[in-house]
C-alpha cells in the first residue's frame, strides 16, 4: 500500500506534524509516504482567499528532521517523499519557476484549485452557474493548460476537483458537452508522461476516486499507464483512506503498476 498525496501541519489546512504521519503510516504497514503540502501561489491572484504561504525552509526542515527520526527508531520501512501540491494558475506560473528548483522536491503534484482567479472552494458552493457544463468546461480547460505550464512537476492532481464543491444533482465530470475535453487531457498527459492521481478525498461525492471510473478506463483505453493513489488526507485517520476502492478500480482497469517518485524519478510498483 503507498500514499502519494497528504497534508502536514505545514499545509494553511493541515493539522498533523510529520511524524505523527509516518507513525501511522507505519501501523497502517504502507510501502511508501509522500507528503505534499500545499504551495499556493495561485491564491495570490485572488481576492476571495487569505490562505497563508507555504514555509518551505521549515517544511523542509521538519521534514529532514522527521526522515531522521525515522531512521533511528522503530519506524524504519516507509520509504518517505518530499512533496508538494502547487495550485496552477496562468498568473502563478512564473512564481512557481522560480521557487520550485530551489528546494529538492522527490513528487510534485500539479492542481486546478483556482478559474479565472476565483477559488473555487470558497467560491463555488453559493456562486455556481445555473448550467453545469459551463463550469465544468472551463474547468477542465484549465486542467489541460495546466499539463505543460512551463515548470517542473510529475503527477495531475485530482482531476475532477471541480466536482467536490458543486451541488447539481449529478456530479460526473465525463458526459456528452466534455467528452472531447477530456480526450485531449489524457491524450497530453500521456503524451508528456505525467501520472494521473486515483484520488479519494470524494467529500460526498457518489463515487470512490476523483476522476471517477469512466475517466480512469478511458485513459487506460487509450494507451495511458502511469497512475498513482492518494488519500489526499489532512488528518491522520484519512492516510490510506479509499486505497481498497482505488485498487481494484485500477485493476479491473488492466493497470498492474502504480507510478510514485523519488528525486523526481518515477518508479513502478506492483499493485497489491
Ligand atoms: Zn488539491
Ligand atoms: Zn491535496
Amino acid at each position: 500500500m503507498i500514499d502519494s498525496h497528504t497534508h502536514s501541519l505545514h499545509s494553511h489546512d493541515g493539522h498533523e506534524t510529520i511524524l505523527s504521519m509516518i507513525r501511522k503510516a507505519k501501523k497502517l504497514g504502507l510501502v511508501y509516504l509522500a507528503i505534499t503540502d500545499h504551495l499556493d501561489l495561485d491564491y495570490l491572484f485572488c481576492e476571495t482567499s487569505s490562505e497563508r504561504k507555504l514555509n518551505i525552509k521549515k517544511y523542509h526542515k521538519s521534514f529532514q528532521r522527521a526522515s531522521f527520526l525515522q531512521t533511528i527508531s522503530s519506524l524504519k520501512g516507509v520509504q518517505l517523499a518530499f512533496g508538494v501540491e502547487v495550485g496552477y494558475s496562468q498568473k502563478s506560473v512564473s512564481l512557481y519557476k522560480e521557487e520550485l528548483p530551489q528546494y529538492p522536491f522527490d513528487i510534485i503534484i500539479n492542481s486546478v484549485h483556482t478559474l479565472n482567479d476565483i477559488d473555487l472552494y470558497h467560491f463555488l458552493p453559493k456562486n455556481q452557474p445555473a448550467e453545469k457544463k459551463e463550469i465544468f468546461i472551463d474547468y477542465l480547460n484549465a486542467v489541460y493548460d495546466s499539463i505543460d505550464p512551463g515548470y517542473e512537476y510529475d503527477v495531475l492532481g485530482h482531476i475532477g476537483y471541480v466536482s467536490r464543491y458543486v451541488t447539481y444533482f449529478k456530479k460526473n465530470l465525463l458526459f456528452d458537452d466534455t467528452r472531447d475535453i477530456i480526450d485531449m487531457i489524457l491524450k497530453k498527459a500521456i503524451n508528456l508522461d505525467k501520472t494521473i492521481e486515483l484520488n479519494t478525498n470524494v467529500k460526498s461525492l457518489p463515487q470512490h476516486t476523483i476522476p471517477e471510473s469512466a475517466i480512469i478506463k478511458r485513459y487506460r483505453e487509450l494507451g495511458g499507464e502511469n497512475l498513482t493513489f492518494g488519500s489526499d488526507a489532512h488528518l491522520l485517520n484519512r492516510i490510506g483512506d479509499g486505497y481498497e476502492n482505488a485498487r481494484q478500480l485500477a485493476l479491473s482497469c488492466g493497470f498492474k503498476y502504480w507510478t510514485i517518485y523519488l528525486k523526481r524519478i518515477p518508479k513502478k510498483i506492483l499493485i497489491n
